[in-house]
């Protein structure tokens, strides 16, 4: 809280007047050291795996020079932090662009069962080759809304692609498109043996909504971490993810896009129950409605 003051002339009956201005920054302030960790936390993101290179090869050049087993391991490791710094700065510049284009209402025809249909088709290799089955349960008639179809795809693709992350060998995910739900029906409760918290509430003056729920049968999160997760950078510790450590900031990256659409997402989950993430998403037109002013996702 910024407090000014400035001596007045004075009234006249000669009282002493000052004007006092009372200037209430709270909210530049967070908006500001929101960016400053932001920074701070990719800055460190990007210096961990980097670190980790350079040990490695200063190790290479040195005692594993006459051994090809202990090269050949530490070359493994070595791909593996290269690949996880692309996928950062993959990751860090779709949420840039994402939050450019924040403002702009999207306007493309998308038809959410294609979308759900295509992800599925996309990841199936990655779910063959870690043993985990997706099925997709859709309605039969197109689930049509006005998006931006690659920001949509994103959204189930980074759902989904948690959900084999996490999931068991043998186990399987289930990508669910329901069309035509109420506001009600966006905003109740589902599932009974697991916690239910939303993570961004939907615009519900917009719908009747579109529901793309991705279930699985993972380990599930316990229910402290639930606020938490789409906080970039967030990550669960101790999870196993198979072998590939994610970057924190898929669920970022959805509640971003979701917000430019009006949309909500919701996280059921318990220990040992799996996880289901539903994102929610209003059907009519935001280019045509008239436009509020944007809520601003600042995590
Ligand atoms: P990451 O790239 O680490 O997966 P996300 O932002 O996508 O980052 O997810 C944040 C954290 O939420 C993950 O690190 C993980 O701990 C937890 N999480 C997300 N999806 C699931 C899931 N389907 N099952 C269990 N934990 C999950």
């Amino acid at each position: 809280l910024r407090v000014a003051a400035r001596p007045l002339e004075p009234g006249p009956d000669g009282a002493r007047l000052a004007l006092l201005t009372f200037h209430d920054d709270t909210e530049l302030y967070r908006i500001e050291q929101t960016r400053v960790d932001f920074l701070a936390n990719a800055s460190h993101e990007l210096r961990t795996p980097l670190t980790s290179l350079r040990g490695f090869i200063e190790t290479l050049r040195g005692h594993a020079r006459g051994d090809p087993a202990a090269q050949d391991r530490f070359l493994g490791i070595m791909q593996a932090q290269a690949e996880r710094m692309s996928r950062l700065i993959d990751d860090l510049l779709s949420l840039s662009r994402i939050e450019l284009s924040e403002h702009v209402p999207p306007s493309e025809a998308v038809d959410l069962v294609e979308v759900a249909r295509d992800v599925a088709d996309a990841l199936a290799p990655q779910a063959k080759a870690r043993g985990v089955r997706i099925e997709v349960d859709t309605p039969e008639a197109p689930a049509q809304l006005t998006g931006d179809h690659d920001q949509l795809v994103q959204v189930v693709q980074n759902l989904t692609d948690n959900a084999l992350k996490y999931s068991p060998e043998g186990g399987s995910v289930r990508i669910a498109v329901e069309s035509g739900l109420a506001a009600e029906a966006a905003a109740g409760p589902r599932r009974k043996d697991a916690h239910r918290l939303p993570l961004l509430t939907p615009d519900l003056g917009k719908g009747p909504f579109v529901a793309v729920t991705v279930s699985d049968e993972g380990p599930g999160i316990a229910r402290e971490h639930l606020p938490r997760l789409t906080e970039r950078f967030y990550r669960v510790e101790g999870q196993k993810s198979g072998d590939r450590l994610g970057t924190g900031l898929g669920l970022a990256i959805v509640k971003h896009i979701l917000n430019r659409h009006y949309g909500g997402l919701v996280v059921e989950s318990a220990p040992g129950q799996g996880t289901a993430f539903t994102a929610y998403l209003p059907i009519s037109e935001p280019a045509e409605a008239e436009a509020p002013p944007r809520r601003i996702a600042t995590q």
